[in-house]
């Protein structure tokens, strides 16, 4: 018997059992699928002159692909005219970021530098205001998502966080460089020219560190040659974005986006970076009977010491350092700064929960006992302000359980139920 001939997109080429849906043409056997239907229809809504490229017809099929409405305009595309100044920025940080100065004032000021070079006049020639990427060095825990997160609100350009252990060096397993930048054309809606003016945060950019000194001992796929990759990136040149990420669509084609304008953060934990801070600045004070000094470092904590050379010694690349000219830090959490971040921040935990009682009528009051308990507990388990929330999660949870159901209008956070509620629910803080 003849095998039936299994109908497919004349546009695509995809056949009707790939999962397609198919639309037959009344007046031959042409069809068309609801994927091409929705490419033409954003081609029709894009700004397009009569030549319309490759490229278009990829953006336009990556849109049908990820959900996003057919010519639907970039929420982003567009350059605030009344650019936030730097102290604005700040001040809008202070609301939900407690202490790390320095870095909030050094993102301020390169949020906003960023804006003015977008907006420098195209005939000004002479002087081209160059992109100035950051590099964040802190502690785990201790708020450069945080930050970059709340300076995103702020923004309307686009921004995203990626996550840099994700990458390998291409032909290994594990996402290409490239598709760093995937989800900044998403959330550009694929507005290519506006994610062109987008910001990416970079997050745990140490991973990517040199294992070793010797970079010839080991195939080390997932440190120098990811950043000889990023360093493409950094420095501004015409990458090719799988505009669906990953490896998953090895057909699909790819979105070319000119990185010049896109300002990288990157933030990283560099653990045990202190230690390469501590010697680089001990040998430099020898003979120089700077003991008082030295002493005084060492209360400050490295880390507000840390330059360039640490990174390197870290195991960065003197060129990829090179490309992140401004490079601040964020010191540890101490005790006052975790009770701070437990009530004081705009949406700090506590006013979390105290709303959350009083859209059920019930006034929550935290003794202030148990907040020095939570605070406590967050240190003994070493989980600094990422293990606040959890505690403070397990503590309330048989309460948000009853609450509800209970005449009572006011409950009485203390010491005692803390302790009692974390012993009761076994607490793991490595499950953190
Ligand atoms: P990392 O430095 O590892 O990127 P995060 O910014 O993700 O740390 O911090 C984890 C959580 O801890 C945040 O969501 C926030 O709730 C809290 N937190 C950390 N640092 C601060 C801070 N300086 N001010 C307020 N909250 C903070």
């Amino acid at each position: 018997m003849a095998k039936k001939k299994l109908r497919h997109c004349s546009f695509c080429g995809r056949t009707e059992d790939m999962g397609i849906q198919l639309l037959p043409s009344p007046i031959d056997d042409a069809n068309i699928c609801t994927d091409c239907i929705e490419m033409a229809a954003g081609v029709l809504q894009m700004d397009l002159d009569d030549n319309f490229s490759e490229q278009d017809a990829t953006i336009a099929r990556a849109k049908a692909a990820s959900g996003s409405k057919a010519g639907k305009k970039a929420q982003n595309s567009g350059i605030n005219k009344n650019i936030p100044k730097p102290v604005e920025i700040k001040q809008y940080l202070d609301q939900y970021i407690v202490g790390q100065d320095q870095a909030k004032k050094y993102l301020a000021v390169a949020v906003y530098n960023h804006y003015k070079r977008l907006a420098q006049p195209l005939e000004d020639n002479d002087v081209e205001i160059e992109k100035s990427n950051i590099i964040m060095v802190g502690p785990t825990g201790t708020g450069k998502t945080l930050i970059a997160k709340t300076i995103a609100k702020l923004l309307d350009v686009p921004f995203t966080i990626v996550d840099a252990t994700v990458l390998t060096q291409a032909g290994y397993v594990g996402e290409d460089i490239e598709s760093l930048l995937t989800r900044l054309l998403q959330v550009a809606d694929y507005d290519v020219k506006a994610a062109e003016k987008g910001i990416v945060f970079i997050d745990e950019i140490d991973k990517i560190a040199r294992k070793g000194d010797n970079p010839s001992i080991t195939r080390d796929v997932g440190g120098e040659g990811v950043q000889q990759g990023l360093l493409k990136l950094l420095e501004g040149s015409v990458v090719n974005v799988p505009p669906q990420g990953g490896r998953k669509h090895p057909e699909q084609p790819m979105i070319a986006v000119d990185t010049k304008n896109i300002l990288f953060i990157c933030g990283g934990a560099f653990e045990g970076i202190e230690q390469a801070i501590a010697h680089r600045l001990n040998s430099s004070f020898v003979g120089f009977s700077t003991d008082q000094k030295t002493r005084r470092i060492q209360r400050d904590s490295f880390m507000s010491h840390v330059a360039p050379q640490d990174l390197r010694t870290f195991g960065l690349i003197p060129e990829i350092i090179g490309r992140l000219p401004v490079l601040t830090h964020l010191l540890p959490l101490d005790r006052n700064a975790l009770r701070q971040i437990l009530t004081e921040p705009k949406n700090a935990i506590t006013r979390q929960y105290t709303k959350l009682f009083k859209m059920d009528g019930v006034e929550l009051v935290w003794e202030d006992s148990a907040l020095d308990y939570i605070v406590d507990k967050a240190i003994e388990f070493k989980l600094g302000a990422r293990g606040l929330r959890s505690i403070v999660e397990t503590i309330m949870m048989n309460t948000m359980f009853n609450m509800p159901s209970n005449p009572e209008n006011k409950f009485v956070v203390t010491a005692e139920l803390c302790q009692e509620q974390l012993d009761s629910a076994h607490f793991d803080a490595n499950a953190v």
